[in-house]
């Protein structure tokens, strides 16, 4: 688990060495892209994000959406504890009108989503078979067939202004332009195994929850399986609810 670092320092710090700058020269790289808005691909799941993109995305939401603080808080806080026993969790982004809140400081994953040919997109499984075996074996929770079996199918309904897809390794290598970012932030081994790529729930629970909350995910999990309750669930959202940005 990613250890928890004091969120006013970081974002000093960033501001200080123009890292959201950096991060948005890496963006502008990405052609501008237009589709159905179907939002299929946000309620898939969260995507992940670096921490600098987090960075941007929570001082985007402090700067810009004071009224829906707690509504995302509350998203955030059921995903993260949900996402693998409840298929109706989608990205705590995605707005009543199917829009997505954040859409100028997404981050990349969404941003170059529909790029790549339908030859070079992987298909987009969470591995979950493994972690289903795993979570049955150990604590006896049952994660869903629906879950375990869902992919995320490419999309072949981005209009991009090149015109044209973009090679897997030109996206794979602006990618690793972000993560070189995040050394800033972390040691340099972890960010190679993608150990600072998370879904924003994750990142944000990192921030608004201790670690005595975090860890009693099973527990939750465990609880909304067995009994589809959120009676342990509802005391950390009110928690997080009351996190002031
Ligand atoms: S990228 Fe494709 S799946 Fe995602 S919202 Fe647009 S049309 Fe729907
Ligand atoms: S951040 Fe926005 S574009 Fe990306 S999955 Fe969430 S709602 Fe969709």
């Amino acid at each position: 688990m990613l250890q928890p670092v004091e969120l006013y320092s970081a974002l000093g710090l960033a501001d200080r060495n123009n890292l959201f700058n950096q991060l948005q020269s890496i963006y502008n790289n990405l052609p501008e892209t237009t589709c159905e808005g179907c939002a299929t691909c946000c309620k898939w799941g969260s995507p992940p994000a670096f921490f600098i993109e987090y960075l941007n995305m929570y001082k985007y939401l402090r700067d810009n959406m004071k009224d829906k603080y707690k509504e995302i808080l509350e998203k955030s806080t059921e995903y993260f504890y949900l996402e693998l026993v409840d298929a109706s969790q989608a990205c705590p982004f995605l707005n009543e009108e199917n829009k997505c809140s954040v859409y100028s400081v997404r981050p990349f994953t969404c941003r170059s989503f529909g790029l790549l040919s339908q030859q070079d997109f992987e298909i987009g499984d969470r591995s979950l078979r493994s972690l289903a075996e795993k979570y049955w074996e150990e604590y006896n929770i049952k994660i869903s067939d629906e879950l375990v079996n869902s992919e995320l199918a490419w999309c072949g309904k981005v209009a991009s202004s090149q015109g044209a897809h973009i090679e897997k390794s030109i996206l794979a290598g602006l990618a690793a332009q972000i993560s070189t970012i995040d050394y800033k932030f972390f040691p340099q081994d972890l960010v190679d195994q993608e150990g600072t790529l998370l879904p924003y729930p994750t990142h944000m629970m990192n921030t608004v929850l201790g670690a005595g909350a975090r860890a009693r995910k099973i527990k939750v999990m465990k609880e909304f399986s067995d009994q589809g309750t959120k009676e342990l669930l509802n005391t950390f959202i009110e928690k997080a609810r009351s996190y002031q940005f």
